[in-house]
């Protein structure tokens, strides 16, 4: 992680938010390369979304009515526990204090209160399921953290004080006057702008069931705990759709869009021993299936999408608390009834971390370490390099004109310094797939050298044949 971490501040992809007034925690600005990674990962999400005859797209505000956040159940239960140090005043969330444990402290723990053997013969992965078995509900965690557990901050044992319910909404007013009147919320979540104008995108668009709709935007949430680079920040990218289905046909519909989200990710390059599901045992009451897409991160498995089947709660909550009907009329049937939703929300900025990871690479070539990023070129924020073996004879400026043609239809890099291996090593680590480079040979023959990033394999053609060259390739690997 630590090498991801600096690969991406050196070569501009991610850096710390007011980084020069010391940061501000939970917040990170995208660089010159990763902000084109980020647009390029939201635009093959929207393309994948609304290339399509059933799926609209908005963008709704980020301030919404205050309504909204009581209709959602965000303002009632959108909490974490957490717990004070009376000593230091360190805040911490009850199931980050337990998880950050040590293997060691966790066996204490254990022997401490069931006074068995959790030393020796038994190994850290027995050790640490048993903790996460025994260790679970408001009391015993209650408790552990009551006795057990030294402050972090301070060292003090038994300095905390009891949990309490900490909402994770970022609170403003609008208007001058700080009032109760004038609360309004960051949104937690894109989704309810997506529910509050399901009737509007339905008439303007006229579309009939099953339909859903799209959405990117920001999202915000005081986390308590910040950590692991993009995994969890206090602002954040989300990309969400809802797909509204006639009751009953919820069931066929998950499993449809199941499969489709996590081919989008094999699409685009992911290997699927990456990915792996996790199926939520406890559900929210109104939810009837949830399923995760979670990424083996360097740190471990961790959720980048949630795929839910939510029934017709949030359209319900919202005609309950607007008074306006939330139902559809089915020509068909003449029925009227409330949507069942299909939801499928994932992070960009998580998943922009997740393809990162899973493009890293460190491998030995001709006994130097190569460091490169096998990004798939729709994601990849450069799609070609062009280089001039010198800054003479004119091959410079062969190679100028060449960059600004193709500057017309892709993002690409022109470099003229440095050694051509240096040159070519700069680009793989920031996972520029082609990179086409004029030499001496150009200046004869009209035909340049097209290197490869993954396989490094290089062949000539002609400097005409480039644009087409590249077209086809990206074409063909993004299978459009
Ligand atoms: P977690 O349990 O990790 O907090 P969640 O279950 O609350 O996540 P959802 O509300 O389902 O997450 O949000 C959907 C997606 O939004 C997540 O899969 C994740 O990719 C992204 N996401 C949620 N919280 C954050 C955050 N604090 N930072 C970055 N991305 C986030």
């Amino acid at each position: 992680m630590d090498k991801i971490v600096s690969l991406a501040k050196r070569r501009g992809f991610v850096f710390q938010s007011s980084e020069i007034y010391g940061g501000l925690n939970g917040c990170w600005d995208y660089g010159p390369l990763g902000v084109e990674l980020l647009n390029n990962l939201k635009q093959a999400w929207w393309r994948s979304m609304t290339l399509r005859d059933d799926i609209e797209g908005i963008d709704a505000s980020i301030l919404m009515h205050p309504r909204v956040w009581e209709a959602s159940g965000h303002v009632a239960n959108f909490t974490d526990p957490m717990v004070d140090c009376k000593q230091c005043k360190a805040r911490y969330r009850t199931d980050v204090l337990i998880d950050d444990l040590s293997v060691k402290k966790k066996k204490e723990i254990l022997r401490g209160l069931y006074k068995e053997d959790f030393e020796g013969q038994q190994s850290d992965e027995k050790i640490l399921m048993e903790f996460s078995k025994r260790i679970v509900g408001d009391e015993i965690i209650a408790k552990v953290i009551r006795e057990l557990i030294v402050c972090p901050n301070c060292g003090n044992k038994g300095t905390f004080t009891e949990a309490r319910q900490f909402n994770l909404m970022f609170k403003t007013f609008v208007g001058p006057v700080e009032d109760t009147n004038n609360v309004v919320y960051l949104r937690p979540e894109t989704a309810q702008g997506i529910f509050v104008n399901f009737l509007n995108v339905l008439n303007a668009s006229r579309q009939k069931l099953p339909f859903g709709i799209a959405q990117i935007g920001k999202a915000f949430r005081n986390e308590i705990n910040t950590k692991n680079f993009l995994f969890r920040t206090r602002e954040f990218e989300q990309m969400e759709m809802q797909y509204f289905v006639k009751p009953g046909s919820e069931d066929t519909w998950f499993e449809y869009w199941r499969e489709e989200r996590l081919q989008w990710f094999l699409n685009l390059g992911m290997k699927r021993d990456m990915l792996q599901w996790h199926k939520h045992e406890k559900l929210a009451h109104y939810a009837k299936n949830a399923y995760d897409i979670e990424f083996r991160f360097p740190f471990g498995w961790g959720e980048v999408e949630g795929i839910h089947s939510r029934t017709d709660y949030d359209l319900s909550r919202h005609e309950e608390y607007s008074g306006k009907s939330m139902k559809y009329f089915d020509e068909q049937s003449k029925e009227k009834f409330t949507p069942y939703v299909i939801e499928t929300s994932i992070g960009a900025s998580r998943s922009f971390m997740a393809f990162l990871c899973a493009s890293y690479d460190e491998e030995m070539v001709e006994g130097e370490m190569r460091t490169v990023l096998h990004l798939h070129p729709t994601l990849a924020p450069m799609k070609a390099a062009v280089l001039p073996l010198v800054n003479r004879e004119g091959m410079d400026d062969i190679a100028r004109q060449l960059t600004k043609d193709l500057q017309k239809s892709f993002r690409v890099f022109y470099d003229d310094s440095g050694a051509i291996g240096r040159r070519y090593r700069r680009q793989d680590e920031i996972g520029t797939p082609y990179s086409f480079t004029v030499d001496s040979q150009t200046l004869q023959d009209r035909t340049v050298t097209v290197r490869e990033r993954d396989s490094m394999k290089q062949e000539r053609l002609s400097i005409d044949a480039v644009k087409n060259y590249l077209s086809e390739h990206l074409r063909h690997e993004t299978g459009g």
